[in-house]
């Protein structure tokens, strides 16, 4: 008799926004009429830039036309899009080679597909909180998993140590959930402790469009020493509103090497072997992103979020609730007032005022006691839940 993959019993019980999605529906059964004000899930709520837009259309014309038709593409990625992504690398001048770019469905069917690199027996770490994918699709594949709690005392940035080591580490800068985002001398301290133990770090950059302040890393290459120990995994679902559209990139160096066994290879084998490329349309929409036209319209909507981080964090400041994020990153992290608990914090936003958030501890036990806002809404239903929060909260 076939034999399930068990360690998907070993899965925690659901996924977050399951629950969440379960709560709202019974809120909605029992109210009707009652409008909800949703800065909870992280999905972009404007449209494809027209850039973009302009592009897919073209293409899909393309495919209407025997002389420009596309069957399949090259497995790891159209030479057009690579060479663009390279080129858009070397622009903020970081040397990555088209070969050392990998074209994606998106970050999280890559975060997903990736660990076929590695050996079932290797430890993932989890810097917590944590975007719950990472942790699930290691137990799915069956590794143990440490998880690494950070808090407000290290500004949610923990350092590494050895008696937290494992072979994968994940770092995900700007943090999803916490907005924190690693500074070049806290990513130096990782990438000299995995090139040290021979770890490989997977740097989820799937926020970085949303960092302003210039000392900030965008890439994990920007430092030296992390060719040889980091895989970069990028999206354009935040960056440009491919949430729906599917499309992401990731960069694996040449130069990254285990056991005499080049990565880089590695991926281009098990891309050939387990997918036919990704859509030559969706490939074209994408180069359009890196256009100096693309980057105009895509820093438009990101300002329109940014705004939303705005108007929220200065309701926050008004209530006295201590936060960060929000500034380089589109995720506002709170502390729950009065030591309410993540989940009472969600049903009494719910209940008093309709505004849906993310409770923290669904991105792991440190987040207990945490919340999280997305600047992803609208700004009209934003700038509502701001002036619900400052109602309900606000102290005297
Ligand atoms: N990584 C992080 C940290 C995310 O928050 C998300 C989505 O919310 C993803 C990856 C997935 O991105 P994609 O839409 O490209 O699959």
């Amino acid at each position: 008799m076939m034999k399930p993959n068990m360690h998907y019993a070993d899965l925690k019980d659901s996924y977050l926004f399951f629950h969440i999605a379960r709560k709202i529906r019974a809120y909605q059964d029992a109210h009707p009429d009652a409008r909800l004000f949703r800065m909870g899930i992280g999905d972009v709520s404007l449209p494809l830039p027209k850039a973009v837009i302009d592009a897919l259309h073209e293409a899909v014309d393309d495919q209407a036309d025997k002389a420009r038709f596309h069957g399949y593409m090259p497995e790891p990625g159209a030479p057009f899009l690579r060479e663009t992504i390279a080129a858009h690398y070397k622009k903020r001048g970081v040397d990555v080679s088209p070969e050392e770019v990998f074209v994606s469905s998106g970050a999280s069917d890559e975060l997903g597909d990736l660990l076929d690199l590695f050996d079932r027996q290797n430890r993932a770490l989890v810097i917590e909180p944590a975007y719950p994918a990472y942790v699930d699709a290691n137990v799915i594949a069956g590794r143990r998993i440490i998880h690494l709690p950070s808090g407000e005392e290290n500004g949610f940035l923990p350092e590494p140590y050895l008696e937290a080591t494992a072979e994968l580490i994940y770092i995900c800068s700007p943090n999803n959930p916490t907005g924190a985002v690693f500074t070049r001398e806290k990513l130096r301290r990782w990438i000299d402790f995995a090139n040290d133990n021979g770890s490989v770090i997977l740097f989820d950059a799937a926020y970085e469009a949303y960092i302003e302040d210039e000392a900030l890393p965008h890439s994990i290459f920007e430092l030296e020493g992390a060719k040889t120990c980091a895989i970069e995994v990028c999206s354009l679902s935040k960056t440009a509103g491919f949430t729906g559209t599917r499309l992401g990139y990731t960069i694996i160096p040449k130069a990254l090497v285990r056991s005499g066994l080049s990565l880089n290879d590695m991926w281009v084998r098990n891309r050939t072997t387990k997918t036919n490329g990704v859509s030559y349309i969706l490939q074209k929409g994408g180069a359009a992103v890196f256009t100096d036209e693309g980057q105009r319209q895509i820093r438009e909507n990101i300002a329109v979020y940014k705004n939303n981080a705005r108007v929220l964090t200065e309701a926050l400041d008004r209530c006295g609730i201590t936060y960060c994020g929000g500034k380089n990153a589109p995720y506002i992290w709170l502390r729950c007032p009065d030591g309410m608990g993540s989940w009472a914090f969600f049903d009494y936003l719910l209940n008093e005022i309709q505004v849906v958030g993310t409770p923290g501890e669904g991105f792991g036990a440190c987040g207990e006691g945490y919340f999280r806002f997305s600047t992803f809404g609208s700004p009209a239903d934003t700038e509502e839940a701001a002036r619900r929060l400052v109602r309900l909260l606000r102290k005297g």
